[in-house]
């Protein structure tokens, strides 16, 4: 039996590797959980799936899991914080760490299954794109496997040679093609997007996913973000990265080769196939995801993103050449201004001029320590906040 951690555990991706772990209960051993304050969420699932510690980083949160437990799971360890994050990220008992965490608070807890050796299930791409070379070091320090759990970065990975991180060049491959859905907001005008709300943001027609990655991929930073994490897992150059607007999230990626074959994986939008296929690799396994049937499909279609109606991919791109800590500010800045959107302190339309202003405002310099990236990424907050505060507000 393996055993596993898994780092988000409430949020939607650690609830569908659970849904995926509930079906392999002889192969996997859930040996921890964590969340951030949602301790009602925490406690139910500790009733059901009896892990060794349960981890919120909030302390508040932590204590008000350790009185729910005392009577009904005495056993089950409660952590705190960082260090408690950081601790179940490298157990020796754990083989697999899912890493589901949402935005730049996961970084320390995958670094630490990083350096552990851990096989890191990918899915908090944002410690990719704020850190990657810190966390490709660590993973390469470690011996660690690093396996990608987002939808377009696993169907690349699936194919992909099996030795690519040898290079691309010498085997053969040309191009990635990144698909991308064009999020809910792809037939719009400029106008419309000015007054859209939150939850319009959210109401993404393919894919049910937590509400900071829904407005990512309405903005489509989400692509821009899997651009620059895209360069880290495979080693490559932001122009061989080609982003493919394929509105039915049937591809969920492809690969093109110098003798002209393209590679693609293809199936239904749920994020069950990539996490069964990382859980269980190279072995594949049942992860309850309804079979496609290729019959049924209509069409599909592939067409070329406008940088001018999606100014955010446009910045991912120029941050991915840029490299250094570029995409440390630009992460940085986008989860300020997301937040401000979520809580209806900035307009949709303003989200990418809160990452320009903070881009020409902090100079990106190499990302060669923790310190370095960290400091990068405090600053362009501050600056991203400012930026919020003087645009001017949503209406109610
Ligand atoms: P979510 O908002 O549904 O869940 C986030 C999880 O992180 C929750 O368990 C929450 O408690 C925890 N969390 C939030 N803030 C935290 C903090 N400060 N400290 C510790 N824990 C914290 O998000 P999600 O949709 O599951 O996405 C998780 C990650 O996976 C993101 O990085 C996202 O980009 C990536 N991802 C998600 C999908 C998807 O379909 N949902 C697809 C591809 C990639
Ligand atoms: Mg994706």
């Amino acid at each position: 039996m393996k055993g596993v951690t898994i780092l988000g555990s409430t949020g939607s991706i650690g609830v569908n590797t659970l849904d995926v772990v509930s079906r392999h209960q002889d192969d996997f051993r859930v040996v921890a959980l964590t969340a951030h304050t949602d301790d009602i969420r925490m406690a139910e699932q500790v009733a059901r799936w009896n892990p060794e510690y349960a981890v919120m980083a909030d302390p508040g949160a932590a204590q008000r899991l350790s009185n729910r437990l005392r009577r009904t799971a005495p056993s089950v360890e409660v952590l705190a914080g960082r260090d408690g994050l950081d601790r179940v990220a490298s157990l020796p008992q754990v083989e697999i760490v899912m890493a589901a965490i949402v935005g730049a608070a996961g970084l320390m807890p995958t670094l630490a299954a990083a350096r552990a050796g851990k096989r890191v299930l990918l899915a908090n791409k944002e410690s990719l794109v704020m850190s990657g070379k810190l966390l490709i070091e660590a993973v390469r320090s470690g011996g660690a496997q690093l396996l990608p759990i987002d939808s377009e970065h696993n169907a690349i990975f699936q194919c992909m040679p099996p030795d690519f991180s040898s290079g691309l060049d010498h085997l053969g491959v040309r191009k990635i093609l990144l698909t991308a859905s064009g999020g809910p907001f792809l037939n719009r005008t400029a106008q419309d997007l000015a007054e859209v709300t939150p939850d319009e943001a959210c109401a993404h027609p393919r894919w049910v996913m937590g509400r900071k990655i829904s407005v990512d991929s309405a903005t489509m930073m989400n692509k821009g973000l899997e651009v620059i994490e895209a360069c880290w897992l495979f080693d490559t150059e932001p122009d061989r990265v080609q982003v493919v607007i394929h509105p039915q999230s049937v591809v969920h990626s492809m690969v093109e080769y110098v003798d002209g074959s393209i590679l693609a994986q293809l199936g239904n939008p749920d994020m069950r196939t990539p996490i069964a296929h990382a859980l269980g690799w190279p072995r594949r396994m049942e992860s309850g995801v309804d079979r496609l049937d290729v019959v049924a499909l209509a069409e599909l279609c592939f067409e070329r993103p406008s940088f001018d109606q999606f100014p955010c991919l446009r910045l991912g791109y120029e941050a991915a050449r840029q490299g250094g800590t570029a995409a440390t500010i630009l992460n940085a800045a986008n989860e300020v201004a997301v937040e401000a959107f979520l809580g209806e302190r900035l307009r949709f339309t303003d989200i990418p001029r809160v990452l320009e202003d903070t881009l020409s405002r902090r100079s990106a310099r190499e990302a060669d320590t923790l310190d370095t990236v960290m400091e990068d990424d405090a600053a362009a907050r501050q600056l991203a906040m400012t930026c919020v505060s003087q645009l001017s507000p949503a209406p109610s």
